[in-house]
């Protein structure tokens, strides 16, 4: 056991169950441990660094912006912010951007926004928020509170209350909570990452939109993973033919820095007013400027390739054996396997290849410009693993 792991087992608190591998350097899409040994990462850090490991574009853009300003308080204009405040909504058809830092915090501030804009046109009463079951929508007391699994309630009681939870994809349902809630607003993943990889039905997610639409609430979707090119368009509602009024997203965005945006559309863009909302770190030069050179790479072509990798994943691993079935969109994948998925991440890692599960599943969050030959290696790995009985 080398030193680091000691020390990490020692002083870090202990809420990850860390693989016994110290990640020591890497470029693109193959990172290195202590001794040595590569792997494929076919994770990216949970689907944050876009562009792989220290790539050349990103790291360019951010260290320029790191020689002239690190910091500076929101009291003050930042170039980076508000170019790539400027691209998210052009991008989007929204109107306004809000940065925070993580996932989570993005999520909180749309929440605000949604209850201040039910407060402001009906009354406060009109707080609630609708979830949906097996979603996941990070790890502060309101954000658990979204998170619609039971497991992560119970040990952080009293949550934040004005939450309630549909079955994913049944309307009828969603139908019901609008007549019997004062609803302020509903937040989706249109697919359930942490849940499963489970992308949600058409018309289950043009349905809430229309409830949201009729009914005057904020239709919101949670794209901190979806987003920012990772199932094959820019962020994941794209596929549904809806748009949202507010969009959050993080992961991916900072290319590996922390960085969270919620994305306000026409209803959505007026309703926090100064002092209403605020972060320190929010909007973070450094952190922009290398969310700019991410943006602006995710052009048509890019999200093409991203497809057409897609597709090859898809092919490579539906009906091949030991594998059940694959779920997903884009490079967000998700599969079944004959063998717990636990065992498969573990052997892969041993053959040189870095998943991830989510629930029951084996899952691939690899970076977005993988290379065709390194994606090729590791499903062959991958394959080969859920084949053996
Ligand atoms: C990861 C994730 C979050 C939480 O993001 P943090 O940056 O960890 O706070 C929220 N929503 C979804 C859909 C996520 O995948």
């Amino acid at each position: 056991m080398s030193h680091i792991k000691d020390i990490d087992k020692a002083y870090v608190a202990g809420t990850y169950a860390r693989f016994p591998v110290e990640i020591t350097s890497g470029k693109g899409s193959i990172v290195k441990d202590e001794t040595g040994k590569e792997y494929i990462d076919m994770g990216s850090g949970i689907g944050v660094t876009a562009f792989g490991i220290a790539d050349d574009a990103w790291q360019q853009a951010v260290t320029e912006q790191l020689s002239k300003v690190q910091h500076m308080s929101n009291l003050y204009y930042t170039a980076p912010c508000a170019q790539l405040a400027e691209i998210l909504c052009q991008r989007t058809g929204m109107k306004k951007v809000f940065f925070a830092n993580s996932g989570a915090e993005a999520n909180e501030c749309a929440i605000k926004v949604a209850r201040k804009y039910a407060a402001d046109k009906k009354g406060p009463e009109y707080s609630t928020i609708i979830t949906l079951k097996n979603s996941f929508h990070g790890r502060t007391l309101t954000t658990l509170a979204a998170t619609g699994q039971d497991h992560f309630h119970q040990l952080f009681q009293p949550l934040t209350p004005g939450f309630v939870y549909c079955d994913a994809n049944d309307l009828p349902q969603l139908e019901t909570l609008v007549k019997e809630n004062k609803v302020a607003g509903i937040l989706i993943e249109v697919i359930q990452g942490e849940g499963g990889v489970n992308a949600l039905d058409e018309a289950f997610v043009q349905g809430a939109a229309k409830l949201a639409q009729d009914n005057d609430f904020l239709f919101m979707v949670d794209e901190v993973q979806t987003g920012n090119g990772r199932t094959g368009k820019l962020y994941g509602y794209m596929h549904y033919g809806v748009q949202p009024d507010v969009i959050t997203t993080a992961k991916g965005l900072g290319g590996g820095l922390p960085l969270g945006a919620a994305i306000l559309g026409d209803k959505a863009e007026n309703v926090l007013g100064f002092g209403d909302h605020g972060s320190t770190f929010g909007g973070n030069p450094v952190c922009c400027a290398g969310a700019i050179s991410i943006l602006n790479r995710m052009d048509d072509a890019f999200l093409q390739e991203v497809e057409e990798k897609s597709a090859y994943v898809f092919s490579a691993l539906e009906g091949a054996p030991g594998i059940l079935s694959v779920s997903g969109k884009g490079l967000m994948v998700g599969i079944e396997t004959a063998r717990e998925a636990k065992a498969v991440v573990t052997e892969c890692m041993e053959k040189g290849v870095l998943c991830l599960t989510a629930k029951t599943k084996v899952r691939l969050l690899p970076a977005l410009n993988i290379p065709m030959d390194v994606l090729k290696k590791a499903v062959e790995i991958l394959k080969e693993v859920c084949a053996k009985a």
